[in-house]
């Protein structure tokens, strides 16, 4: 009998996910939850994970998923903008964090009281569609085949286009510690402008835990990072004349840079390649959120797995608009059309929080995105709404369309 080359050998399953994070773990979840039990998943990481190295905030009406891992939840949220400051009362939402370690835990224990799903570890190198099969390549020399595989590993970042705009989220957050009582509990602050903008878009996250305990984040959208010691510095200085806080201890540190750019992620890396979380496009790009993109698309491919033995799902046409939308934003803040601060201040002053989060949850009406549309600087957004359109047909044009749904 001939010898079998090493991907023949390969061993096969019907599933498999490359990179465990958010995006992974909530697919393999959701895989699960689907019915999907009798299917073979083989989860691919570097390492598992333990460690708390972010936290998750989202708002979202009524109870999610991983409801049982929502660390706070908040009903009211401040916001401080340009000259106003205001409480914004958001039920139906609720402003929801869940601490990465809790996901990691929970996920680890569940796993493992799922026989249909094995985990292993090791560097991923490429995950590749061959054939009718899609291929797991992995640093130690390893090959795993599957029916299909999804990514979350950034293995094609976008290359830079004078198409698109490349801003960055950056954020240093800490978990501080006081000996007196110094926040209530119940109102979280979702943004202060009350910092210096330094011509860029910057503001303060305050998540009270408890009344001596809260995540205070220093967060930046610009094009560059800042030297390390700044965020400390800044945080430093908001802890102390904003908070008014002398005396605490950092309990906790977070540091993050999330892409905030309308340059295409490929949603597939070929026909048995479907690309998951940052890397397959979930972060908003006029905002940073993603957990919430993430569970809705894993839930997608759930869903269209268990209907349809295909793992695509087809982005409705009219949802294409949000698209535009972002890059406008992103357009604004690149060019320095109008400043963060007035764009978000308008915003909230004139809309109620829940339209603001319905439009950047891509659900409105048109009539509520016209109004959403009015409440901003018109003249502003509309340049910058032309300046990327053309640039996105005058893209579109050169781009072939790779992988049609179907
Ligand atoms: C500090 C921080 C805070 C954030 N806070 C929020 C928030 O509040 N709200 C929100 O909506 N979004 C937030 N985000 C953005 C987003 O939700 C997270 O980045 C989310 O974890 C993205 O999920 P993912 O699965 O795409 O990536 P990840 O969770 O990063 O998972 C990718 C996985 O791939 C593994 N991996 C990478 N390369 C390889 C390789 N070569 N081989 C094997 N394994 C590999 C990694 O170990 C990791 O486990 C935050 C991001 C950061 C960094």
């Amino acid at each position: 009998m001939m010898d079998r080359t090493p991907l023949e050998a390969a061993e096969r399953f019907d599933y498999i996910i490359a990179g465990a994070g958010a995006a992974g773990l909530s697919l393999a979840y959701h895989l699960n939850q689907f019915g999907l039990t009798d299917r073979r998943i083989l989860l691919l990481d570097r390492a598992p994970k333990t460690a708390n190295d972010r936290t998750w905030c989202f708002w979202e009406i009524g109870e999610g998923a991983f409801e049982a891992l929502v660390f706070r939840r908040w009903e009211r949220l401040t916001f401080h903008g340009e000259g106003l400051s205001m409480t914004l009362e958001i039920i139906p939402y609720r402003y929801k964090m869940i601490r990465g370690a809790d996901f990691y835990h929970f996920m680890a224990r569940w796993l493992d009281a799922q026989p249909n799903i094995t985990c292993a570890y090791a560097e991923v190198t490429n995950v590749e569609s061959v054939g009718d099969e899609a291929v797991v390549h992995t640093r130690d020399g390893r090959a795993y085949r599957g029916a299909w595989a999804f990514n979350s590993i950034l293995l094609d970042r976008p290359t830079r286009q004078p198409a698109y705009h490349y801003l960055l989220q950056h954020f240093l957050g800490w978990v501080i510690h006081t000996p007196a009582r110094a926040f209530d509990p119940a109102i979280a602050t979702l943004m202060d402008f009350r910092v210096e903008q330094s011509g860029d878009t910057r503001f303060v996250y305050v998540l009270p835990l408890d009344a001596h305990t809260a995540l205070v984040e220093y967060t930046v959208f610009s094009g560059e990072l800042l030297p390390r010691a700044e965020y400390a510095w800044q945080l430093e200085a908001y802890i102390r004349s904003r908070l008014q806080i002398t005396d605490y201890e950092t309990q906790h540190e977070e540091f993050g840079v999330i892409p905030m750019t309308d340059a295409p992620f490929p949603d597939r890396r070929g026909e048995r390649v479907i690309n998951i979380g940052t890397a397959g496009g979930c972060t908003k790009p006029s905002t940073g959120y993603t957990f919430q993109r993430i569970q809705r698309r894993v839930r997608h491919i759930a869903q269209a797995l268990k209907a349809t033995g295909r793992p695509y799902v087809a982005t409705p046409p009219l949802r294409r608009r949000y698209e535009l939308f972002d890059s406008a934003l992103l357009n604004v803040l690149d060019k320095g059309r109008e400043r963060g601060r007035r764009v978000f201040t308008d915003l909230f002053a004139r809309n109620p929080p829940q339209r603001v989060f319905r439009f950047l949850d891509e659900d409105t009406t048109p009539m509520e995105d016209v109004q959403i549309m009015s409440s901003v600087n018109i003249p502003a957004f509309l340049a910058a709404t032309a300046d990327a359109l053309r640039h996105r047909l005058a893209a579109l044009s050169r781009r072939p369309l790779a992988y049609p749904d179907r």
